[in-house]
C-alpha cells in the first residue's frame, strides 16, 4: 500500500531549525525574545502594516473585534462560508453574528448583498459593528466594492485572511486594506509556526493594544496592577523562529501550490462534471487548498462518493466548509441568503494541496479521481 495522501501538511525544509537552535542557546524559550521581534517587523513589511504575533489566529480574531468595539447586543456581518472559528470571537465578546452568503464569481462575501443589506438595516438602524471579510482558501474578496459599501456608514471591516497569506488584492497583500487584519500559521495553513498567529492593522496604536490585550494587560510598573482584562495569547520565542524562518520561503510555497492546483485543473480538464473553483481577476488567488465542484449528473457521482473513493484509494480529501447558517451551533442566528454557500458546501471537494506534494503523489490523485468516476 503506498504512503496515504494527506490534504495539507507542514512544509520545512530551510533554516527553521537553525532559527530554533539560536532561541535554545539564548534560552530566549518563552513570548519575549529577538525571533519574536523580526518575525513581527518581517511580517509587517510584507503585510504593509505593523503586527503583533499571537498564539493562533483565532486570538487574533478575538482581539480583532475586540479593537473594533465589538460587545455584547452586537451585531457582526459575516460570510457563512467560513470556517467556525472566523465567527465564534463574535460570540466570546457576547455578540451576534449574522450570515452574508457567497457571491458565486468568488465564493467569497457577496459585495452587492453586503450593499443591500447594509442600506436595508441603516434604514431601520440596526447597522452591524463590525463586517468580517474572509478570502477563501486563498481567493481575495473583492475588498474594493466591500470597503465601499461598509464606508458611508462608518462600519469597520475585520479581514479574516488566515487562509489567505500571499493571496494579493489588486498587487498587494490581503490584511491591510480593512481596519485589521487577521492570519494564521497553523500546522494545515501555507506556512506554519506549528500553531500560531499574527494581527495587523493601520493604526500602530491599535497593534500597542492588542499586544498589552494579548500579555495579560498588566499596567506599566513593578507591581502586578491590572486595570483591563488580558489573554494569554502572546505566540513563544520559539515559533517565532519557526515562522522567520517559512516567511522566507513564502513566495515559493505560493508557486508551488498554485502548480498544484492548475495540474489538477489542466489533467481533469476533460472529465466532464468537475468544475475549478473560479480565480477573481482583480488578485493573486493561493490556491492555498485546491478546490472542485462536482455536479453529481454530469460527472457521475456525488462528492461523497468521490471523497470515499478517495478515502479508499489512500487520499485524503474533504469537502468545503459547511456554511455557519447550516451549524446547528448557529441555527437561529440570522441570515441573508445562504442558497449559494449551501450549493457550494454540497459540491465542493478540496483535493491533496501540501507544497511538498511531489509529482507522482499529484497523479496519484488525478488518476484516482478519474477512476472514482468510472467505477
Ligand atoms: C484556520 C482558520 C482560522 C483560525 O486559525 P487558527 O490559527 O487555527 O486559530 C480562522 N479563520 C479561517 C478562515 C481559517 O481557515
Amino acid at each position: 500500500m503506498p504512503e496515504r495522501i494527506l490534504l495539507s501538511v507542514p512544509h520545512m525544509e530551510g533554516h527553521e531549525r537553525s532559527f530554533v537552535e539560536q532561541a535554545f542557546e539564548s534560552n530566549w524559550l518563552s513570548t519575549v525574545g529577538p525571533h519574536l521581534e523580526a518575525f513581527e517587523q518581517e511580517f509587517a513589511r510584507l503585510a504593509g502594516a505593523p503586527a503583533v504575533a499571537l498564539s493562533s489566529g483565532t486570538a487574533a480574531i478575538h482581539l480583532g473585534l475586540r479593537l473594533l468595539g465589538v460587545g455584547p447586543g452586537d451585531e457582526i456581518f459575516a460570510p457563512t462560508l467560513t470556517f467556525v472559528a472566523s465567527v465564534n470571537p463574535v460570540v466570546y465578546l457576547g455578540a451576534r453574528p449574522v450570515f452574508i452568503d457567497s457571491d458565486p464569481a468568488t465564493w467569497n462575501m457577496d459585495p452587492q448583498l453586503l450593499r443591500e443589506t447594509l442600506t436595508e438595516r441603516a434604514a431601520r438602524n440596526r447597522l452591524p459593528r463590525a463586517v468580517v471579510v474572509v478570502h477563501l482558501y486563498g481567493q481575495p474578496a473583492d475588498l474594493g466594492p466591500i470597503l465601499d459599501a461598509c464606508a458611508p456608514y462608518d462600519v469597520p471591516v475585520l479581514e479574516d485572511a488566515a487562509e489567505a497569506l500571499g493571496t494579493q488584492y489588486q498587487g498587494r497583500q490581503v490584511g491591510s486594506f480593512g481596519h485589521v487584519g487577521t492570519f494564521s500559521f497553523n500546522g494545515n495553513k501555507i506556512i506554519t509556526t506549528t500553531g500560531g498567529g499574527m494581527l495587523v492593522a493601520r493604526d500602530a496604536g491599535w497593534v500597542c493594544r492588542a499586544r498589552f490585550w494579548a500579555t495579560q494587560a498588566r499596567d506599566p510598573g513593578i507591581g502586578y496592577e491590572h486595570s483591563d482584562i488580558g489573554y494569554n495569547y502572546r505566540l513563544s520565542n520559539v515559533l517565532a523562529a519557526i515562522g522567520r524562518a517559512q516567511l522566507q520561503v513564502l513566495e515559493k510555497r505560493v508557486a508551488q501550490r498554485r502548480a498544484i492546483a492548475f495540474a489538477y485543473r489542466d489533467a481533469l480538464a476533460d472529465v466532464d462534471g468537475l468544475d475549478f473553483m473560479p480565480q477573481a481577476p482583480y488578485g493573486r488567488h493561493t490556491n492555498w487548498l485546491s478546490v472542485f465542484l462536482v455536479d453529481e449528473k454530469r460527472f457521475g457521482i456525488d462528492r461523497d462518493t468521490l471523497v470515499r473513493s478517495l478515502d479508499e484509494a489512500g487520499i485524503e480529501s474533504r469537502p468545503v466548509w459547511k456554511p455557519m447558517h447550516l451549524q446547528s451551533l448557529y441555527a437561529s442566528a440570522d441570515r441573508v441568503g445562504g442558497g449559494v454557500a449551501a450549493d457550494l458546501f454540497r459540491r465542493g471537494i478540496c483535493l491533496p494541496s501540501s507544497s511538498s506534494l511531489g509529482a507522482d503523489a499529484q497523479q496519484r490523485v488525478i488518476a484516482a479521481v478519474r477512476r472514482a468516476r468510472d467505477r
